[in-house]
C-alpha cells in the first residue's frame, strides 16, 4: 500500500521560489568582479534566474546538456546556477585554479554546450579554444560596458543576452532524480572524476545542512561562503542559504583577509565557511591590524583538518564558534560537523579543544563505517584506525561516464580517508590513505603533527611528509614556513612537539621554506612536496646506512 501523500519532488528551483516567495527581500550582497558591491534580493535572484533559464532554451539548451560556470561567488553565478538546473540542464563548476589543460580535459570530458564565466577568466578560456570544441558559446558575467575584445566564438554579455528574454517563463518539473550539478575531484593521482548530483541529493543535502547541529542557518543569520562555489558544490551553500532565507554575502575574487575582513565587518556577517588557509590569512590580518570580529558568530572550518591553535584563537581571542567539517566532492560535500553533543557541553579548555579537532559525527543521512583493509567493520572506540566508508542520500554511487564499481557490497564508498570514530560517533580523521607515514609497520599521522607544528608561535604554516629511510621504511619530515620575521631552530620546533606525541612520531628533520604548494581547493599539495623532498636525506637515514 502506498502512502496518501502528495507527489511533490525535490527539485533544486523550488528552493528559490521558496526563498523569494518567504524571504524574497533578504539582501544578497557581493563584491562585484567590476569592483564595486552589487545589492540584490531573492525575489530579483529568482527573476533573473528565471530569464537565465528561458534564454538557455532558446540558445537550444535541453534537459541533461551541461552548461559549465568557471566563476567567482556572485549574484550572477549563484542565478545561472538555478536558471540552468530549472530546465533541466545541469550546472557543472569548473575550478580555474587548476591546470589550463586539466580545465580543458574536464570540459571535454563533462562535454560542456556552453560557459558562463567572469570576465577574469577570458584568458584561460581564450587560451584553450580550439580544443574544446563542444562549447558553442560563452556568457561573459558582465554588462556590455564591461566586455571585453575577445576572440571567443559567440561571446556574449551576460546582462546584454538575459535582456533579449521578458522573464515570463515557468521552471520545468521532472523526476527528483534527474542531474542538477556537476563537479570534478581534484584529480591529485589520475584524472580527475566528474561527481553528479541530483535534484534530490541537493536538496536532502541542504536540509541536512540545515540543522542546527550541522552548520545551522536560520533567516536571522546573514552567511558568507568564502568557499567558491567551484570546490565541492559549494559546500551546499547556495541552496541552504536560500532555504533557510538567510541573507548571503558573496565575496567574489578577493579572498585575501583584508578583503574578507571588510566584508565581515561591512556587513556584519554572522556565519562564514572557507579553508584553513583561507582563515589563516584572516587571522594575520587581525593579528596586525588589531582588528576584532564583532558580528561573527560561527566559522565552518573543512576542506583539510582545521589546525587547533586555529580553533582557539577564533574562540578565545575573537570570541567565535568554530564549527569543524569533513566532507569530500563525492559527498556533496558534507560528511561531519563538530558541533557538541550533550556528552561533550561541559568541556572546557584543553579538553574541549580535543573535541573540537576532530572532524564530528554525521547527520541523519550520512552513514559511515571504518573497516581494516578485509573490509570487516572495525570499533567506534575513539582509538582503533580503519579506512572510512560512507552511504547515503547524496552520496555518489558512481562516476560520469565511468563504469568503475566505487561502492562495497554493502553500498559503501570508499572516502580514501582512514580515521578513527569515538562512542559517541565522533569522527577523528588521521589522513587521507595515500599521505598517513607509515614507519616500521605503523602509522603516523601527518595531519596530526602538522596541526601540532601550527601550535608553535613562530610558525605560519607546516607540513609533514614520509621520506624513504633504509631501517624503517618512512620516517616523517617537517617542512615549515616560518612567520614573517621569525626563524625558529630545529632544536625548537622538535622539542615542541617532543612532549606532545610519542617518542617515535617525532619528525626526523625539519626544513624551513618561504612557500608550501597548494592545491587548487586551498589544500597542502602533498604530491608535489612528496616529489621535491623525494631524494632528501634525513640525518637518521644517513646514520642508519652507516660511514
Ligand atoms: P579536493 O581535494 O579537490 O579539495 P575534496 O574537497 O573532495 O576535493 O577533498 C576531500 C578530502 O579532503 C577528504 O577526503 C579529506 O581527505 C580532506 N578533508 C576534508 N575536510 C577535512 C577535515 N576537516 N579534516 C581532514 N581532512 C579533510
Amino acid at each position: 500500500m502506498l502512502g496518501l501523500m502528495q507527489d511533490w519532488p525535490l527539485l533544486c528551483h523550488r528552493i528559490i521560489d521558496h526563498a523569494a516567495l518567504n524571504h524574497g527581500e533578504r539582501p544578497v550582497i557581493s563584491r562585484s568582479i567590476e569592483g564595486p558591491i552589487h545589492i540584490t534580493k531573492f525575489s530579483a535572484i529568482r527573476a533573473r534566474a528565471l530569464r537565465v533559464a528561458q534564454r538557455l532554451e532558446r540558445d537550444g539548451v535541453k534537459r541533461g546538456d551541461r552548461v559549465a560556470t568557471l566563476a567567482w561567488n556572485t549574484w550572477r553565478h549563484l542565478e545561472s546556477w538555478y536558471g540552468i538546473l530549472g530546465i533541466g540542464a545541469v550546472y557543472h563548476t569548473v575550478n580555474p585554479r587548476l591546470f589550463t589543460d586539466q580545465i580543458a580535459w574536464i570540459i571535454n570530458h563533462a562535454e560542456d554546450r556552453m560557459i558562463m564565466t567572469d570576465v577574469t577568466f577570458l584568458p584561460i578560456l581564450e587560451k584553450i579554444a580550439g580544443h574544446t570544441p563542444t562549447v558553442e558559446r560563452t556568457i561573459v558575467f558582465c554588462d556590455g560596458a564591461h566586455l571585453p575584445k575577445t576572440t571567443l566564438r559567440n561571446a556574449v554579455a551576460y546582462e546584454d543576452w538575459i535582456a533579449e528574454v521578458d522573464g515570463d517563463f515557468s521552471w520545468k518539473s521532472f523526476d527528483e532524480n534527474t542531474a542538477a550539478g556537476m563537479c570534478y575531484t581534484s584529480g591529485t593521482t589520475g584524472n580527475p572524476k566528474g561527481v553528479l548530483y541530483s535534484h534530490r541529493s541537493n536538496v536532502l543535502h541542504a536540509m541536512a545542512a540545515l540543522r542546527p547541529d550541522m552548520v545551522g542557518l536560520s533567516m536571522s543569520d546573514i552567511a558568507m561562503p568564502v568557499v567558491p562555489l567551484f570546490h565541492a558544490n559549494g559546500w551546499a551553500l547556495g541552496f541552504a542559504g536560500p532555504m533557510a532565507g538567510a541573507s548571503l554575502v558573496l565575496p567574489g575574487q578577493k579572498l585575501d583577509g583584508a578583503s574578507i575582513y571588510d566584508l565581515l565587518t561591512q556587513f556584519k556577517v554572522t556565519c562564514t565557511a572557507a579553508v584553513p588557509t583561507v582563515w589563516l590569512a584572516l587571522l594575520q590580518h587581525l593579528e596586525k591590524t588589531g582588528g576584532k570580529l564583532t558580528h561573527l558568530r560561527r566559522v565552518v572550518i573543512g576542506g583539510s583538518a582545521c589546525p587547533r591553535a586555529m580553533i582557539s584563537t577564533f574562540q578565545d581571542v575573537y570570541g567565535v564558534e568554530v564549527i569543524h567539517a569533513w566532507g569530500m566532492t563525492e559527498m556533496s560535500p558534507l560528511g561531519t560537523t563538530c558541533t557538541l553533543k550533550p556528552e561533550y557541553a561541559e568541556l572546557k579548555g584543553e579538553a574541549l579543544l580535543d573535541v573540537q579537532q576532530k572532524q564530528g559525527h554525521a547527520p541523519f543521512g550520512v552513514e559511515m563505517k571504518i573497516t581494516d583493509d578485509a573490509g570487516q567493520r572495525m570499533p567506534w572506540d575513539g582509538k582503533t584506525f580503519g579506512r572510512l566508508k560512507v552511504r547515503g542520500p547524496a552520496v555518489a554511487r558512481a562516476y560520469f561516464k565511468d563504469d568503475g564499481q566505487i561502492l562495497d557490497d554493502e553500498g559503501f564508498f570508499d572516502t580514501g580517508d582512514v580515521g578513527t570514530i569515538d562512542r559517541y560517533g565522533y569522527l577523528n580523521i588521521t589522513d587521507r590513505s595515500k599521505d598517513v607515514i607509515k614507519s616500521g609497520g605503523e602509522w603516523i599521522s601527518s595531519i596530526e603533527l602538522e596541526n601540532l607544528a601550527v601550535g608553535h608561535p613562530k610558525v605560519a604554516e607546516a607540513a609533514v611528509i614520509g621520506v624513504r629511510h633504509p631501517r624503517w621504511g618512512e620516517r616523517p619530515l617537517l617542512i615549515v614556513v616560518p612567520k614573517e620575521g621569525q626563524a625558529a631552530s630545529k632544536d625548537e620546533l622538535l622539542g615542541f612537539l617532543g612532549g606532545k606525541v610519542a617518542k617515535w612520531w617525532v619528525p626526523d628533520d625539519v626544513v624551513f621554506v618561504a612557500e608550501i604548494p597548494h592545491t587548487a581547493t586551498g589544500k597542502i599539495q602533498k604530491t608535489a612536496l612528496r616529489e621535491q623532498f623525494k631524494t632528501y636525506a634525513l640525518p637518521t637515514a644517513v646514520a642508519a646506512r652507516g660511514p
